[in-house]
């Protein structure tokens, strides 16, 4: 079995918000299908405030014969509202969801329920036993709101334990972030696969805005250097196709089963990433 066979590829996609958004992500994700990936993931807004744009482009894929995992939080809604969008997924032929808490959307107080992601993954077996593939997420740098290493990664077990299959990371820029966490998966008994997120880079302003909001860490050599280029697009994007593509090499060579890129609804710089690696 070549290398291409047993790797798994994942690209996720957010909800276009106009008809020219719509029109040129179904061009990228007809030309990212090229590169055969296992699905495609839409997220969801904060809250649930994307619900029926991620449902109309989910559906729209899946009538297009293409495999897809919307991602899904409780957000403000109730149980039954629940019930009701998983039944119409599963009527749509969706078969794997992503499964988030999510995070408070602004202005929404007290609408907002914190439902963590075991809960979500524990009512989706209850009321839909194993008709869907679970994803859940995990953070190889620790979630911002963790109250500790080992408590974060236990709660990562906990949504296994519910009944998830496997986990997306949130993306990183060192590698060892990811190894490390792995290992003490690994040690705390997690033995399903966890791939990593991988976050091309596209513009080094939002990238940094991004980055302190969900608690990635951008190491000070790269901010410094992706300063250094300025509003040199061509070279910001040259110098992340090499380090991207370099870092998804080493998490490969080194037991990564496979690679989930946000793609920022975009074809390059993915298409080009996953075509260095050798994986078209
Ligand atoms: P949880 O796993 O529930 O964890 C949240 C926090 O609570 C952590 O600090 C954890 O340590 C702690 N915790 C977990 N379980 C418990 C428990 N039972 N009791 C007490 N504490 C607990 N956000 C969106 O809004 N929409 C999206 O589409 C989206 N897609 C994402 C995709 C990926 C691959 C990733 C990595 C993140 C995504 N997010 C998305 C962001 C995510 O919603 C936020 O990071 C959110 O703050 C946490 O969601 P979670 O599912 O990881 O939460």
């Amino acid at each position: 079995m070549n290398k291409q066979d047993d790797l798994r590829l994942s690209f996720e996609f957010f909800p276009p918000k106009t008809e020219e958004g719509r029109t040129k992500l179904l061009k990228v994700r007809e030309e990212l299908s090229e590169l055969q990936p296992e699905f495609f993931s839409v997220t969801y807004g904060a809250g649930g405030s994307t619900r029926d744009n991620t449902k109309g482009i989910i559906v729209e894929f899946k009538n297009q014969g293409v495999s897809v995992a919307p991602h899904l939080s409780f957000g403000g809604d109730d149980e039954d509202t629940m019930k009701t969008l998983l039944q119409e997924y599963l009527d749509a032929g969706v078969d794997r969801i992503v499964a988030l808490r999510g995070d408070m959307p602004s202005g929404m107080g007290g609408a907002f329920q914190m439902v963590y992601a075991n809960q979500l993954v524990a009512f989706i077996r209850k009321h839909f036993d194993n008709q869907f593939h679970l994803e859940v997420a995990a953070y190889p740098e620790i979630h911002p709101e963790a109250t500790s290493y080992d408590d974060d990664v236990r709660y990562l077990k906990g949504k296994f334990d519910a009944g998830a299959d496997s986990a997306l990371t949130q993306y990183f820029y060192s590698p060892d972030a990811y190894f490390y966490f792995m290992d003490q998966c690994q040690r705390a008994g997690i033995d399903k696969p966890i791939y990593p997120g991988i976050m091309p880079i596209l513009n080094y302003r939002n990238l940094i805005r991004f980055s302190d909001n969900c608690g990635a860490d951008i190491p000070r050599w790269l901010r410094k250097r992706l300063e250094s280029f300025g509003d040199d697009i061509a070279s910001v994007k040259a110098f992340g196709i090499d380090l991207v593509s370099e870092l998804c090499e080493t998490l490969l060579d080194n037991g990564a089963p496979g690679l989930h890129f946000y793609t920022m609804n975009q074809t390059d710089p993915t298409a080009t990433i996953v075509r260095n690696l050798g994986l078209d």
